[in-house]
């Protein structure tokens, strides 16, 4: 697609994780309800999501690959929660979520990439229940090349397979000539490991935008 002896992108694809990327963090919404139950923010996340460093059986990951319903992991998670004292109940951490505050100027980097005849595409881990509502905050077909959601590929992040399978539907990208883009930095180590230029996005997403424009010229 492009040669580095001519300049011209670094990449021949961008990849985005969608929640905490261009939406709000569910880290962050966790953080938060932690600290209003007085309850370790470290203990919070592994009730209600598990060891997100790793693909599990947690209900959370079995939710998010597409193997259970949100509400049989709701109940789940709350056994698993009062197995450490604690009610914690997923629907209260989705209110902390918020309403669906979109991040343009990562919008506006989609637009760019695209423009420098580099393909896009999401690679988000998520649960069925939620498809319609962060699909809707964005304009995806426009947007993105491929869309690869973990509850309809059973598969999630950081599993290598995804990451491998986002680059095949690219049109056999190699992992070199891709960036990856999250917010959670075990996904990122993921995509780095098998190759690829991982990207932290931080609470302020400047300098992961700035770190993709750099590889566009
Ligand atoms: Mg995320």
């Amino acid at each position: 697609m492009s040669g580095a002896e001519g300049g011209g992108p670094a990449v021949d694809a961008v990849v985005w994780d969608f929640g905490g990327v261009f939406m709000a963090s569910p880290f962050e919404a966790m953080r938060q309800l932690a600290e209003d139950r007085g309850i370790p923010h470290e203990l919070a996340i592994e009730v209600l999501f598990g060891s997100y460093d790793a693909d599990t059986d947690h209900p959370w990951h079995r939710a998010e690959r597409g193997e259970l319903d949100v509400v049989s992991a709701r109940d789940q998670i709350r056994e698993i929660g009062r197995g450490h004292g604690h009610d914690l109940d997923l629907f209260e951490l989705m209110r902390y979520l918020g309403g669906g505050a979109v991040n343009e100027a990562m919008v506006e980097l989609v637009r760019r990439v695209r423009a420098a005849g580099v393909r896009t595409a999401v690679l988000t881990n998520n649960i069925v229940e939620a498809k319609d509502m962060w699909r809707g905050l964005v304009p995806v077909d426009e947007l993105f090349d491929v869309i690869v959601d973990s509850s309809e590929v059973g598969m999630r992040k950081p599993n290598p397979a995804i990451y491998h399978h986002t680059l095949a539907e690219l049109g056999g990208v190699e992992p070199e000539r891709a960036a990856f883009l999250d917010d959670y930095p075990g996904n990122v180590a993921a995509a780095s490991a098998i190759g690829m230029i991982g990207i932290l996005v931080e609470l302020d997403a400047t300098p992961a935008i700035a770190a993709v424009d750099a590889l566009l010229t």
